[in-house]
């Protein structure tokens, strides 16, 4: 099928797309690589009235550091994250988490801006935003918003975002010192969105200790899921495997709500969420005793 009929345009910067955007607020769609919103168009499930296409707009397209974290652009290409030595030392877990995104030739052109404003809760993006605990920065013309990744997201492909509002950047804090991370999903095959996956960001004291551990998961829900009685589970405890197991059977048992679909059963959904999250936990543990 081809899409409705909708108007294109094409700013060269940013002042200019927020223009476009408020001036169709509500009727506009940012247009980042397309991935998602053209075939949603082609199915005639996204009707826009008119396109405001970003691919021109340079000054949202980076990766640079940032007090010893990352700034990245909304317009960066996954691609370009993914093979970012940037990417891959100060924020190890999302440079794990890219390869799992669909397939190269969709990484060239996808934005992780895109992934996150599209919120498909079984997305990698989304939830490896959450355990690292990201800022999303927000414009529009009317001004700029700081929002926590906890409280970007808001249910089924739902975020903050106003309809006249861009996403511009992503602010990853430094990860803390003792820290390890690791992402570990399962998907029919290689490329297939997720049945489960899990991010976890785990830092340990100088005892050897849980200081912090922040656990997400994806596609057991309406939006990527924050662990939170999971984590607590951890603090001030030591590693063990008794530990990693009691933490994984809270996330699987209190903290989601998986879906059944066509896919896989919510039992099944559930089962996945213990095993990986227990696999997500041990392998941050010893990339934490690594670092150290
Ligand atoms: C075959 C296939 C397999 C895929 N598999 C996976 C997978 O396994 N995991 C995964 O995570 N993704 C997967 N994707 C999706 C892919 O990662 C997309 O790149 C991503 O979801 C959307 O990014 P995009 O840059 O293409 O955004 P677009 O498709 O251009 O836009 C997506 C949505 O976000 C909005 N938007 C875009 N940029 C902004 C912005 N800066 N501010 C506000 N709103 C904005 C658009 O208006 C639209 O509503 C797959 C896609 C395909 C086609």
């Amino acid at each position: 099928m081809k899409p409705a009929p909708f108007e294109y345009h094409r700013p060269g910067t940013l002042d200019e797309a927020l223009e476009l955007m408020a001036a169709r607020a509500g009727e506009a769609r940012p247009l980042a690589g397309g991935q998602s919103l053209i075939p949603a168009m082609n199915f005639r499930l996204a009707r826009p009235a008119a396109l405001v296409d970003l691919n021109r707009v340079a000054e949202l397209a980076y990766v640079r550091p940032a007090d010893g974290g990352l700034r990245i652009g909304a317009m960066a290409r996954q691609r370009v994250v993914e093979r970012s030595l940037l990417v891959r030392r100060a924020a190890p877990l999302l440079a794990e988490a890219m390869p799992f995104i669909a397939h190269p030739q969709i990484r060239n052109r996808g934005t992780v801006g895109g992934s996150l404003a599209h919120a498909d809760p079984a997305a990698e993006l989304p939830a490896v935003m959450l355990a690292l605990d990201a800022r999303l920065e927000t414009r529009s013309r009317s001004g700029a918003r700081t929002i926590p990744a906890t409280a970007f997201f808001t249910g089924l492909f739902g975020t903050a975002l106003t309809p006249d509002e861009l996403l511009v950047e992503i602010a990853l804090p430094p990860l803390p010192p003792g820290s390890g991370t690791a992402f570990v999903e399962v998907a029919r095959r290689h490329g297939d969105y997720a049945l489960v996956g899990a991010a976890a960001v785990v830092t340990l004291d100088e005892r050897g200790r849980c200081r912090d551990a922040r656990i997400a998961l994806l596609s057991v829900g309406g939006g990527p899921v924050l662990a939170a009685e999971a984590m607590k589970l951890c603090v001030g405890e030591s590693p063990s495997d008794e530990m990693f197991r009691a933490t994984a059977e809270m996330a699987a048992t209190r903290d989601i709500d998986p879906p059944s679909d066509i896919h896989a059963s919510a039992a099944y959904r559930r089962r996945l969420a213990a095993v990986l999250t227990r696999r997500a936990l041990a392998r941050g543990v010893e990339r934490a005793g690594e670092a150290a």
